[in-house]
């Protein structure tokens, strides 16, 4: 339990902008309302940025670059670790308050603590070993020094499913690297960026180099960030519909870009899996968020001679589970975003019913207040329902089956997308070849969850351009500078 209530801690979080290391009002006057998912009542208003504001963003994280790049990489490192240990002591409140703005069970929201917190722990350390190279050119008639320099002011756009994670998973890299920013919260779910920007402030955080900016009008207000000059790199985790239409913005100002975008997750059980820890992997691979992740396993495909006991003894699982306020004890479902997702998930279940598929458990809104799905699990599901093209971005298992391993890779590949794949098999070599054969920028070998500060997080296919986390998540913010000098000796 934490100790601070629900009231006292909303009091604590900023309600305006953060630009130039002041909290000030928005220029429009205009505020915008956050919502509980659980009970769709108000429970904070804040500042709305205008275009306006989006400037005095640009100009305070452009101001502070020169001096940002120019503070000693232990300084910077020294500063993202002093804020990982402050949000080892106020992991509660940051826990609370994303479960308030967003639904996910207080569990999660310390989970997504945990994991956002070691972003700001491992760009702490990669800070000062940002490296070059230096050696003789082939002709031997010169020296090649190759350095990597800050990109420059960057610009992060985040969704609403991580609140914490994907705010430190861009601001800790960039603040290593040596970046100015200037951050765009989901209007779903502000306020945990604007409480860390409050702790950043407590560690110590110079004037400009991190900006906060919410809006109800994202369009709006980002499109002037994203073509000023001064701006040299897009930073965005959502959907890839909106990745496409920043990537085309991105593009006239050329700026260096980060897109994770949609997944479409296959979880592939072979006829030799351990089932029981299939079973486990696919529980976390489906209902971590409430479904509500990128890496969400979308599509169970399961070995024909193994589908239904693989179904039966899931779904009994599933019935297990328990739907509420991710604040109350024992709830492992919390609500949906909001009733849009709630729709969107049902229509995808109906679809699939409608051309044959058997609904096992759930399959239907919860009724009252807040916007409750039921743990769902579809098996049977026929080629060519939209469930199985779509993100469903919900608490919704759909089981399809295959007979062999050439057509369990064709149908996991058969998608855009290519974030993540979840593999579960006892054969070795089987594993080995599906890390080639399958198109995803990431892999979970008998495991269902792959997310860690240490590991090169992203996608290929219309999942993303970029890394985020592990030794590649600092470079998305570094440019490389090569050197000639002629021999010495010469
Ligand atoms: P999701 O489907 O997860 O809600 P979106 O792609 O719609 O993801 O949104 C992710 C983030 O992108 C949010 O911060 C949202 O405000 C922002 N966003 C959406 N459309 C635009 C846009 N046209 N320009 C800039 N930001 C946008």
């Amino acid at each position: 339990m934490t100790s601070i209530s629900e009231a006292d801690l909303l009091a604590k979080v900023p309600d305006s902008l953060f630009i130039g290391g002041e909290w000030v009002a928005s220029t429009s006057g205009r505020s915008v309302d956050v919502h509980d998912p659980s009970t769709g009542l108000v429970i904070k208003t804040i500042a709305d940025a205008s275009v306006a504001d989006a400037g005095l963003a640009m100009d305070a994280a452009a101001d502070a670059q020169a001096a940002w790049a120019a503070t000693a990489p232990r300084v910077r490192g020294e500063l993202l670790r002093g804020a990982f240990d402050l949000l080892q002591e106020r992991a509660d409140e940051f826990a609370l308050l994303m479960t308030l703005e967003m639904g996910k069970p207080l569990a999660e929201a310390r989970g997504e603590v945990t994991y956002g917190g070691e972003f700001l722990r491992w760009f702490s350390e990669e800070a000062v070993r940002i490296s070059g190279r230096y050696g003789a050119n082939p002709e031997g008639t010169g020296r090649m020094i190759v350095t990597h320099l800050p990109v420059g002011p960057s610009f992060l756009i985040t969704p609403w499913n991580f609140p914490l994670a994907m705010a430190t998973r861009k601001i800790a890299p960039a603040l290593a690297a040596g970046c100015t920013t200037i951050i765009k919260p989901a209007e779903l779910t502000p306020l945990t960026t604007l409480y860390f920007a409050r702790l950043l402030e407590d560690a110590g955080l110079p004037k400009g180099v991190v900006n906060v900016v919410t809006t109800s009008e994202s369009k709006e207000v980002s499109a002037p960030i994203i073509s000023d000059r001064r701006l040299r790199k897009l930073s965005f985790t959502g959907s890839t519909a909106v990745g496409q239409i920043l990537l085309k913005q991105a593009s006239e100002n050329v700026l260096r870009t980060s897109m994770e975008l949609g997944g479409n997750a296959p979880f592939i059980v072979f006829d030799d899996a351990d089932l029981d820890k299939a079973i486990d992997g696919a529980m976390l691979a489906k209902f971590r968020n409430v479904g509500q992740a990128c890496t969400a396993a979308n599509r169970f495909i399961v070995h024909e001679s193994v589908a239904e006991e693989f179904g039966t003894r899931l779904t009994e699982k599933v019935k297990a589970m328990s739907i509420g306020r991710g604040t109350e004890a024992g709830v492992t479902v919390g609500p949906l975003i909001n009733d849009g997702a709630v729709d969107k998930a049902d229509a995808l279940v109906q679809d699939a019913v409608g051309r044959g598929a058997t609904i096992l458990t759930g399959g239907a809104r919860v009724s009252g207040e807040g916007s409750f799905y039921e743990p769902t699990v579809v098996s049977g599901v026929i080629a060519g329902s939209a469930i199985l093209r779509e993100e469903i971005f919900g608490p919704v298992v759909t089981i399809i089956s295959f007979t062999d391993e050439a057509d369990a890779v064709a149908k996991a590949n058969d998608t855009e997308y290519g974030l993540v794949s979840y593999v579960f098999t006892r054969d070795l070599a089987r594993g080995q070849r599906l890390i080639e054969t399958l198109q995803t920028g990431m892999m979970g070998l008998n495991v269902g969850v792959v997310s860690n500060a240490a590991a090169p997080f992203g996608g290929v296919k219309q999942s993303g351009i970029g890394r985020e986390g592990g030794l590649e998540g600092i470079h998305e913010y570094l440019e490389t500078k090569y050197v000639l000098t002629p021999d010495p000796f010469l």
